[in-house]
C-alpha cells in the first residue's frame, strides 16, 4: 500500500466511495492507466474485482463512464447498488419504458450520471450513438468482452459492433474486462475491438478461496445432500444438471429433505425465472438447482458452493461454473460428482450434435481435457491453470492435496477387460456396454449372460478380484485415457488404436484407487467458513436486520453490506461510528446511510 499512499484522486475515491483500504491485485495499475486515458484489456478471474477497474475511473474522469454489457437481467442491481454507494448511475435497454428512458437520458444529457449501462444492441441504434454525441463521455467499458470472441461459449453478434466506438469516439479510453480467456480468446478479442495499443492486463486466474473436489458418482442427490448438511448448512448455492428433469428432480428431492431450493432451466416460463433468479440473488441461503442456463453474470458475491451433478463439458465453462462460488473471497466450495455414465452421456451428445467432424472434434478434446481433470491424481488446481496457461505448484486446498489418492498398477486389470472387449468382438461380432462387460467378467450367469451364451467365454470370471464399483472405476479411467471408447445410442465399449498397445502387454496402466462406498470423502480441512465463537450470533443479528433492510428497499441483501463485511462488524465490534467507518466495505454513503443502525444491532 505504501506505493500508493500518495493518495491519488483513484485511491480516495477507492477508500471515500466503496470504503476499501487498498486496490488488489492490479486493479491500481489499470485504474491509474484508464483514468489517464489509455485503453486496456483486462483479462481477470470472476471475483478478481474486475467493476473497480471502470468504475473507479469513470469517478475520476470528467463526464459518463460508458458500461457496454449483455447482462440486462443485472443492469437494475448493479445500478441498486451504485447508488446505494452514493454514486450517480443509470442503465438504457429494453425492459425500460418510454418514460424511464427518457429520463435517463436527460439525466445522461445533463451530465448528472457518473455511470450509464447499456446493452450492445443498443448501440445499433443510431438514436443511441446521437444521444451518447450530446454527453460527454468518460470512458467505454465492455464487460464480458468473450462474447465478441465467434468460436468462444457465448459468442453475440451485437459485440462485433463495437469495434466502432473507436472510430466515431477516437480519443475515449476503452477498457474490455473479461474472466473467461484462453490464450485464443485473449487475442481474438483483443484483435475484433482494435485494441492493439491498448494494454493487457493478465491477472492471475487462480481462485485460492475455492476448494476443488472431484468425487466419484453413486447417488449423487444423497452424496449432495451429506455435502450441503455437513458443510454447507444455510449456505447460497447453484446445483448444475444437464437436464431439465434431473434439475427438477433435485430441487424436489432438496425441498422434500428440508433445504430451501429453487430450479431453474430455460423449460419454465419467464416469470417463474426470473423469479427464482431474483430469489437467489435477494434472500439468504437459498439453493438454485440449474442447467447452465443460470448464472452468467450472477454477481451474488456470497455463493458458499457450486456443486455439478453431471459432467460439465469442457474446462473454460467448468470454471467458469465453479468461479460463481466465492466472489468475495470467503472460503467457498466447487464440487464435482462424476461417473461411467457421464461418459457414456457425453459422447453421445458429441455424435449426435450438429456440425461437421471438425467441429465435433473440438468437442471431444474440450471433453478429453475434462476427464483428465477428473482422473488427475495431482494438484486440481494446477492442472487447471496449466489449461488456461499458467504456471503453478501443488495448492493444498482441493481434494488431491487434501488427501492424495492412491495410484495402483491397474495394467492386469486393464488387459483383462480389453481382452474381453476383444473377444466379444473378434469372436462373437458383438459390442455391448460396460454392464454386460462387466457382468462377465465378474461371472455372473446373469439372464442376458445366459441368453447370449457369455458364459462359455474363456474371459468368463476371470475378474472377481475387483467389484463391479472398481471395475466401473476401470473402464472411466481407460476412457479419461484413450485406452477405450463408447460409440452409439447404448454406449457400447470398443477398442481404441492405444488398446493395442496395453493387450499386447506393452505397456504398464496407472489408476487411481477410489473410495466409491462413502457418500462423501470428508477432506482434512472444510471450506466452510469459520468465525470466533462468540460472534456467530452477532453476525445472524447483523444478517437478519441486513435482510429486513434489503426487503424494505427491493434490492438484493448484498447491496446493503457483503457478507464479508458483516463478518468483519460481527468480529471487530465496533463502538462509534468512526470505528465501522474503519471496516472494508463501510463506505462515506453506507456509513451515514446504515451507522447508527447497526451500531443499534450490535448492542441490541
Ligand atoms: P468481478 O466482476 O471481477 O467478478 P467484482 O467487481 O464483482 O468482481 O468484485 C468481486 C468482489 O470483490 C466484490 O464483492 C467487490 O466489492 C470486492 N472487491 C473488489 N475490489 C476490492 C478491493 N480493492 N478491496 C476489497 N474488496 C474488493
Ligand atoms: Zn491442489
Amino acid at each position: 500500500m505504501a506505493s500508493l499512499e500518495t493518495a491519488s484522486p483513484a485511491l480516495e475515491v477507492l477508500r471515500r466511495v466503496f470504503g476499501y483500504d487498498t486496490f488488489r491485485g492490479e486493479q491500481g495499475a489499470i485504474v491509474e492507466h484508464v483514468a489517464g486515458g489509455g485503453d486496456a484489456l483486462v483479462l481477470m478471474p470472476t471475483g478478481g474485482g474486475k467493476s473497480l477497474c471502470y468504475q473507479i475511473p469513470s469517478l475520476v474522469r470528467p463526464g459518463v463512464g460508458i458500461v457496454i454489457s449483455p447482462l440486462i437481467a443485472l443492469m437494475q442491481d448493479q445500478v441498486d447498488a451504485l447508488n446505494a454507494l452514493g454514486v450517480r448511475a443509470g442503465f438504457l435497454n429494453s425492459s425500460q419504458d418510454f418514460e424511464e428512458r427518457r429520463l435517463t437520458e436527460a439525466m445522461y444529457q445533463a451530465g448528472e450520471l457518473d455511470l450509464l449501462y447499456l446493452a450492445p444492441e443498443r448501440l445499433r441504434v443510431p438514436a443511441t450513438l446521437d444521444l451518447l454525441d450530446r454527453g460527454r463521455i468518460a470512458l467505454f467499458a465492455i464487460d464480458e468482452a468473450h462474447c465478441v470472441a465467434q468460436w468462444g461459449h457465448d459468442f453475440r453478434p451485437d459485440y462485433l459492433g463495437l469495434s466502432e466506438l473507436h472510430e466515431r469516439w477516437p480519443k475515449v479510453p476503452r477498457i474490455a474486462l473479461t474472466a473467461t480467456a484462453t490464450k485464443a480468446t485473449h487475442a481474438e478479442i483483443a484483435s475484433r475491438l482494435n485494441l492493439d495499443d491498448a494494454r493487457h492486463f493478465v491477472a492471475s486466474f487462480d481462485r485460492p478461496n475455492i476448494q476443488y473436489r472431484i468425487v466419484p458418482k453413486a447417488e449423487p442427490k444423497k452424496q449432495l445432500l451429506d455435502l450441503l448438511r455437513t458443510e454447507h448448512k444455510g449456505d447460497a448455492g447453484i446445483v448444475y444438471c444437464l437436464s431439465r428433469s434431473s434439475v427438477e428432480k433435485t430441487a424436489e428431492f432438496l425441498v422434500a429433505n428440508g433445504i430451501d431450493a429453487v430450479p431453474y432451466h430455460a423449460g419454465l416460463d419467464s416469470r417463474t425465472r426470473a423469479e427464482n433468479q431474483a430469489r437467489f440473488l435477494r434472500e439468504d441461503g437459498l439453493i438454485v438447482v440449474a442447467t447452465i442456463a443460470f448464472g452468467m453474470g450472477i454477481d451474488k458475491p456470497d455463493v458458499r458452493f457450486v456443486a455439478h451433478l453431471d459432467l460439465p463439458k469442457s474446462v473454460e465453462g467448468y470454471y467458469q461454473e465453479t468461479g460463481r462460488a466465492g466472489r468475495d473471497g470467503l472460503p467457498s466450495t466447487a464440487w464435482l460428482a462424476y461417473g461411467l455414465q457421464d461418459v457414456v452421456q457425453q459422447r453421445k451428445l458429441i455424435e449426435q450434435s450438429e456440425g461437421d467432424d471438425a467441429h465435433r472434434r473440438r468437442q471431444s478434446q474440450h471433453l478429453d481435457a475434462m476427464l483428465a481433470l477428473c482422473e488427475t491424481v495431482e494438484c486440481r488446481r494446477v492442472q487447471l491453470l496449466a489449461y488456461f496457461g499458467q504456471e503453478s505448484t501443488a495448492c493444498g486446498n482441493c481434494d488431491t492435496c487434501l488427501t492424495p489418492p492412491e495410484s495402483w498398477d491397474g495394467t492386469i486389470a486393464a488387459q483383462k477387460l480389453l481382452s474381453a472387449i476383444y473377444r466379444l468382438q473378434r469372436e462373437r461380432r458383438q459390442k455391448f456396454g460396460a454392464g454386460q462387460v462387466i457382468d462377465i467378467l465378474l461371472g455372473r450367469k446373469t439372464a442376458k449372460v445366459i441368453q447370449h451364451d457369455h458364459d462359455t467365454l474363456t474371459v468368463f470370471g476371470i475378474g472377481e478380484e475387483l467389484s463391479e464399483s472398481g471395475w466401473r472405476g476401470v473402464v472411466r479411467q481407460l476412457l479419461a485415457q484413450g485406452l477405450l471408447a463408447v460409440e452409439g445410442d447404448y454406449g457400447t465399449l470398443v477398442l481404441t488404436d492405444a488398446s493395442a498397445s496395453v493387450l499386447r502387454k506393452e505397456r504398464t496402466v496407472l489408476l487411481r484407487r477410489e473410495k466409491v462406498t462413502k457418500a462423501s470423502a470428508k477432506p482434512a480441512k472444510k471450506a466452510a467458513v469459520d468465525m470466533p465463537e462468540e460472534a456467530a450470533p452477532v453476525f445472524e443479528r447483523l444478517r437478519a436486520w441486513r435482510a429486513a433492510t434489503a426487503k424494505e428497499q427491493g434490492v438484493p441483501a448484498y447491496v446493503i453490506f457483503h457478507d464479508a463485511t458483516l463478518r468483519e462488524i460481527a468480529t471487530s465490534s465496533p463502538q462509534t461510528l468512526e470505528e465501522l467507518g474503519r471496516v472494508s466495505g463501510v463506505g462515506e454513503n453506507k456509513l451515514a446511510k446504515y451507522g447508527q443502525q447497526v451500531l443499534d444491532t450490535l448492542n441490541a
